[in-house]
């Protein structure tokens, strides 16, 4: 078995020096970081590592390159960003991965005492950057589908939310709500409205789903991206913001440290976005391997919802717990993720990782659903 990872700067004793709201606030507790021999499939990182352009950029830099601080706007990423969706620079913001985006729209939209419109479930670091804010919380259930009811940016507009988060597609579900839907939701809206865009760079292409025209005519749209899912950098901590430059300007001119994205992040990022090949693999094997994952989850028992992500979300059909499924897998040294909310305690999150370690867990959960 597997020991759970020490967290003393989790679990340990408050100081009485800490503001006093902390003590209210659970930090966020990543997924385990398992040896090297693991089957790591509990963070939704790249089934692969990252590809020639980046693994070139990397052999070509010297460590003269860190003499000097890095450009503060990030200029060669962001112009390779805005390349690659045919926006303008000022449209993008560079930041220190997705996560430190979250950070900064609360740092500029959200006023402490105020209140942010969540979903639930979803990824967890949205709830502790509020408490961490000192902002209240609304999150809105989704419906048994996982789809968004009908109502959610009125019951948002109802208790005054000046920013609102959508995961999309969702997670833990894998769900993709349509461009259609997120217009209506941005233009009833009253808030900010941040789409948390992590896992869109796995969406069929056939779908032809692309928010970023509609930055152009929503004054409260943010798109978050994130180059650890699907460039396999998540080592790198890269991600940039989409938005109007009426967004964008204020996070960064005024809540962004100016040095954000170090300098072997601005160079390996622009080149993994400019190697469009290699990411485009990536996301082929993901859709591929998703679907045969999902059809032999079901064949042993378990409902998989439509992904449109790098993982599925497997839900025992007889509804039981599926946390002895989770500590068996581990016990075998494969690892995925379980959630402890009414909606998940049935399911199993599972990235989808190389063909063979898809094997190997299919085999191992066989054994212990039998
Ligand atoms: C992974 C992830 C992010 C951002 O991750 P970074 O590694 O900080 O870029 C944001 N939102 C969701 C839902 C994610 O899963």
């Amino acid at each position: 078995m597997t020991a759970p990872q020490a967290r003393p700067d989790l679990d340990g004793p408050l100081s009485p020096h800490v503001r006093r709201h902390l003590a209210g606030v659970a930090g966020y507790r990543p997924a385990l970081q398992p040896g090297p021999r693991a089957i790591k499939l509990n963070a939704n990182e790249g089934a692969y590592p990252p590809g020639p352009g980046v693994a070139q950029a990397l052999a070509g830099l010297e460590a003269a390159v860190l003499q000097r601080y890095p450009d503060p706007l990030a200029t060669g990423f962001r112009e390779a960003a805005a390349r690659l969706h045919g926006v303008d620079p000022d449209q993008i913001m560079a930041t220190n991965g997705g996560d430190e985006l979250l950070r900064l729209t609360f740092a500029t939209f959200v006023d402490p005492g105020r209140t942010v419109g969540l979903i639930e479930p979803s990824y967890g670091v949205y709830a502790t950057l509020a408490g961490l804010h000192g902002a209240r919380t609304c999150p809105i259930a989704l419906r048994n589908d996982w789809s968004l009811p009908e109502d959610t940016a009125d019951r948002w507009n109802d208790v005054g939310a000046q920013l609102a988060i959508l995961t999309n597609p969702h997670a833990p579900s894998g769900l993709l709500t349509s461009a259609a839907t997120i217009e209506r939701m941005a233009r009833r809206f009253r808030g900010v409205l941040l789409v948390d865009e992590a896992y869109v760079d796995f969406v069929d292409p056939a779908l032809k789903h692309d928010l970023v025209p509609l930055t152009a005519q929503l004054p409260n749209l943010l798109l978050l991206r994130s180059l650890s899912k699907g460039y396999s950098l998540a080592g790198l901590r890269a991600g940039y913001a989409i938005g109007p430059k009426s967004l964008i300007a204020p996070m960064s001119g005024k809540t962004r440290d100016s040095y954000n994205l170090d300098v072997i992040a601005q160079i390996l990022g622009k080149a993994a976005l400019e190697d469009q090949q290699y990411a485009q693999r990536l996301a082929r094997h993901v859709r591929t391997e998703r679907r045969h994952l999902a059809e032999r989850l079901e064949r042993i028992g378990f409902d998989v919802p439509a992904s449109q992500a790098n993982f599925v979300h497997a839900l025992r059909q007889d509804g039981l717990s599926a946390l002895p499924l989770l500590r068996g897998l581990q016990d075998q040294g494969i690892h995925v993720r379980w959630f402890d909310h009414p909606r998940c305690q049935s399911g199993l999150r599972i990235s989808i990782g190389t063909s063979e370690e898809t094997e190997i867990l299919l085999a191992t959960l066989r054994d212990l659903m039998a």
